[in-house]
């Protein structure tokens, strides 16, 4: 029997190097066995027998052979190689000289690891030392106690194996010793040695002398124990390859119960190297995984040059053929030198077994297995094998730890836009404000303007492009050290380390800028604005939650006022409260029909009549006094208040159309519609109602919607809008040239007019390229048939270019204020430069065609403006 688990791998020089350590080992060793051998009884005479030669032949080239005979049984972190070495060892402590039996001995065993084994010279020279202590130790145990020429009795059978069990066990210690200079543990290892190998030792030495001594007495004895040898051996073997196969089993238990234990992918693939490099006595083990998102995680074991032989990513050309592979696959140093080889032996590895890792759901990452050592120093194919249950268990864990990479991932992030989502943003936040405390630190809130009506009019589907294409220019705005997320929706923060009110100001520009850039949303252009409402730590708030709270508010600000950002400011937060005061008393104001409604006559530039009038929402609080809609039309918007008030101001509208119209004047009406409206489904039946009992023309309706409301092929947009136009209103666009400038979108649909926002035409006279916008927009409207209205007509200059562009009507403070309805009879009394045509077919009265008078400004009671 010998033990073999020799380590051969590189490791430090000098004195802490292993193999200095085992060649010291084995000079203090070979000491010993001098001082052995001198003190040995009788070196030179046998026990008993004759033919010494001969004898000393057979028993070293039994030696020898025992050397080829080992089989081995390997462990995690045990390797003893079993080989029937104790026969000639047996025989010749009996039948050989001291001398002469150790000379057998070494001759025996150095010839037989020349030829079959081969190992590096330090192992050689320790290994003959370790044998020749063996055989000493035995025989000068024996010799001690047996006298040369005594008869050979059951005592010295006794002896016999009592003293090889001591030149065994002794071995086996030392051998264990020279393992732990390579991989720590020497109490362990020769405990384990000392409790463990009894299963060998004893009735190996105890089978040896009872095969040997009989033979010795009479040697057709012999015979009778030679028979039952081969099947102790056999048992023995057997025994052997079970205790390999369950130690397998109990190995492969261990790994997936140690991978299993983390779910993070490094801990795993950590462990999973170091586990395999014991499983398969391995030097070096390399592994890489790539997680969801395709980055690579690397661990290794051994010689960190691996990592280089490992393929780059799952596509890696020179892992190709080996990643598809459905095994692990073996590569020698000799096969041809293909560019995964090349690869190898730059890394400095030779033969290597390399392992796809992937199951039906796709690869995962590889596995290389390199630097065989223990008892042989080359990868079988049963090491081969015995990877794959292995590598199985290990599939499992790495899924698993993706799986949770992933859910930590979505538990954290944003799904659509892969930022960080609200919890991680104000753990990190706080994080942040509870370390630097010393900085101010700034948070911005971000919120689409027109996000809604992308939505509506796109679909989900436009309104995810709109979102991703802002998460990139978000994070193109921000340094790599803010953090940038979505809080859900259409509202964006950014927390900016560091930064106080002006530099956050500074970035709250940039992100405008960035985002107010048109989108291309398929067929769609599409422009959008941003409200950002700033917060500064420390001054408006220590902690994450103020600071958020304080930025949404000031944010609201930004968007109530059309500015781009906001900082906050004290009394913010009671206008915040004071909202929701407000969106009671609106309630309030509905319900008791308290809301006015103004009117704003749009007048024809070519007739200069009075082609109609808009309607406009009035709303005095018993408070604050007037309120401007730019206030409480998004309150009643956001409330779901806006159906009401939208029937209301329309039931006005329609009284005074019909007011008109008993006296005799033929004046129409435009209400405003919020987007909502728009796809709420009642409303079609809402104002056919609403007509009816004011008993006016649907032909005397114009219904305004924003132009925004109109594009894309919202379903229930165009099915409210086209049972509108069966009823018969008359539909404009209002604000038009804010929203999406695709006009071709609307030819489809069923509306007669358009309304070129007031911020075109207020700068008409000053900046060329606004003109040219209204230019184009009115000759757009007239090719597809549309009347077309300036709104915001502030001076007689625009009115005047207005008209020489062929501006249809027109409509601004510059003709006529909003009034109330006895103000606006009256202004259209005192004008009195009407003349009074009798109109036909339309069944209302004569129209009002102000002739001079009507460009002066009339000063009216407009809480508006
Ligand atoms: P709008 O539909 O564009 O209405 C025209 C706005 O322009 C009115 O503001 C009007 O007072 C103002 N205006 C008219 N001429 C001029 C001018 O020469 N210069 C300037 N600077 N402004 C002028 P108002 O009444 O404050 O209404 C603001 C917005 O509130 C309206 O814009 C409309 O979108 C909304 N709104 C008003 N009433 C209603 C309503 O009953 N329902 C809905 N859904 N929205 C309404
Ligand atoms: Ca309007
Ligand atoms: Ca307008």
């Amino acid at each position: 029997m010998a033990d073999d688990p020799m380590p051969d791998r590189p490791s430090p020089t000098g004195l802490a190097s292993p193999r200095v350590r085992v060649g010291l080992l084995a000079a203090f060793l070979l000491a010993f066995d001098l001082v052995l051998l001198a003190s040995v009884p009788g070196p030179t005479t046998a026990l008993v027998g004759s033919h010494p030669t001969a004898v000393a032949v057979v028993v070293a080239v039994a030696f020898a052979l025992s050397e080829r005979l080992v089989f081995h049984i390997e462990a995690r972190n045990e390797a003893v190689s079993y080989s029937p070495s104790d026969l000639p060892l047996a025989l010749g402590l009996l039948a050989l000289s001291p001398v002469a039996f150790v000379g057998a001995r070494l001759a025996g065993a150095a010839a037989g690891m020349v030829l079959w084994r081969r190992p590096p010279l330090f192992k050689f020279a320790f290994n003959l030392s370790v044998f020749t202590a063996e055989s000493l130790i035995a025989v000068v145990l024996f010799r001690s106690v047996v006298a040369a020429g005594s008869a050979v009795t059951l005592a010295t059978w006794a002896l016999l194996s009592g003293a090889m069990l001591v030149g065994l066990v002794t071995a086996g210690a030392l051998i264990a010793v020279a393992i732990s200079f390579f991989e720590g543990d020497v109490v362990a290892r020769v405990r384990k040695e000392l409790t463990h190998s009894y299963i060998f030792y004893l009735p190996g030495a105890v089978l040896a002398s009872s095969t040997v001594v009989p033979f010795l007495i009479e040697p057709w004895l012999g015979l009778l124990f030679l028979l039952p040898a081969p099947l102790v051996w056999l048992v023995l073997r057997s025994h052997g390859a079970l205790m390999h196969r369950y130690s397998d089993l109990t190995d492969i238990h261990e790994f997936s119960r140690q991978v299993g234990r983390s779910t993070e992918l490094e801990e795993i693939a950590d462990t999973a190297v170091r586990q395999i490099a014991d499983h398969l006595r391995a030097g070096t083990v390399a592994l890489t995984v790539w997680d969801v998102e395709g980055t690579a995680v690397h661990s290794c074991y051994g010689n960190r040059d691996a990592l280089h032989a490992l393929p780059t990513g799952p596509k890696d050309p020179e892992w190709a053929d080996a990643l598809v592979a459905t095994a692990p696959l073996m590569i020698q140093d000799g096969d041809p030198d293909g560019p995964l080889q090349r690869r190898l032996v730059a890394a400095g590895l030779g033969q290597a077994i390399i392992v796809p890792l992937g199951d039906h759901a796709g690869l995962l990452g590889a596995l290389l297995v390199a630097n065989r050592h223990g008892a042989v120093e080359t990868f079988t194919d049963d090491d081969r094998d015995r990877l794959r249950p292995i590598t199985n268990q290990l599939v499992v864990a790495l899924r698993k730890g993706q799986l949770h990479l992933q859910i930590q991932h979505e538990a954290t992030h944003d799904r659509l836009t892969r930022l960080p989502n609200r919890a991680y943003f104000e753990a990190w936040a706080e994080q942040m404000l509870e370390i630097e405390t010393e900085r101010s630190h700034a948070v911005l809130m971000i919120d689409l303007d027109r996000f809604k009506e992308v939505n509506d009019t796109l679909g989900h589907h436009g309104g995810d492009l709109l979102l991703l294409q802002v998460t990139d220019r978000l994070l193109a705005s921000v340094a790599s050290g803010d953090m940038t997320s979505r809080f859900g929706g259409d509202e964006f923060a950014i927390f900016v380390p560091g930064a106080g009110e002006a530099e956050a100001s500074v970035l709250a520009e940039i992100v405008s800028t960035a985002i107010e850039r048109p989108f291309q949303l398929g067929e769609a252009t599409v422009a959008v604005a941003a409200s950002i409402g700033i917060a500064v730590a420390p001054h408006h708030g220590s902690n994450c939650e103020t600071l958020l709270r304080r930025a949404d508010l000031a944010m609201y600000d930004a968007k109530r006022r059309h500015e781009r950002s906001t900082v906050y400011r004290d009394d913010l937060e009671g206008r915040d409260s004071a909202r929701l005061t407000m969106l009671a008393d609106l309630r309030e104001a509905l319900a008791t029909t308290s809301l006015e409604v103004h009117f704003q006559p749009k007048i024809d530039l070519r007739t200069r009549e009075i082609s109609g009038v808009e309607a406009l929402a009035r709303w005095t609080h018993p408070v604050h006094g007037a309120v401007s809609p730019a206030d409480f039309i998004p309150l009643a918007e956001q409330s779901g208040l806006i159906y009401e008030l939208t029937q209301q101001v329309l039931d006005q509208a329609l009284a005074a159309v019909r007011h008109w119209s008993d006296l005799g004047l033929r004046i129409g009406v435009a209400v405003n519609l919020s987007p909502q409206s728009l796809i709420d489904e009642r409303l079609p039946r809402m104002i056919a109602a609403s007509l009816e009992r004011a008993r006016v023309a649907p032909g005397h309706l114009t219904l305004e919607i924003t132009e925004s409301t109109m594009i894309g092929d919202a379903r229930r947009t165009l099915r409210v809008l086209e049972s509108l136009d069966q009823l018969g209103v008359r539909i404009s666009v209002d604000d038009f040239g804010t929203g999406y400038s695709s006009l071709v979108n609307l030819r489809h649909l069923p509306i007669s007019e358009l309304k070129i926002d007031r911020s075109f035409v207020a700068d008409m006279v000053l900046g060329r390229s606004d003109a040219v916008i209204v230019k184009s927009t009115i000759d757009l409207g007239h090719n597809l048939g549309l009347t077309v209205v300036a709104e915001g007509v502030e001076t007689a200059e625009v009115q005047d270019l207005l008209r020489s562009l062929g501006c249809d009507l027109a409509q601004g403070f510059g003709l006529c204020r909003p009034l109330p309805l006895a103000k606006l009879d009256a202004w259209l009394e005192t004008s009195r430069t009407f003349s009074r045509t009798a109109e036909s077919g339309s069944g209302a009265g004569p129209s009002l065609r102000p002739v001079r008078h009507w460009t002066a400004p009339v000063a009216g009671p407009d809480r508006s403006g």
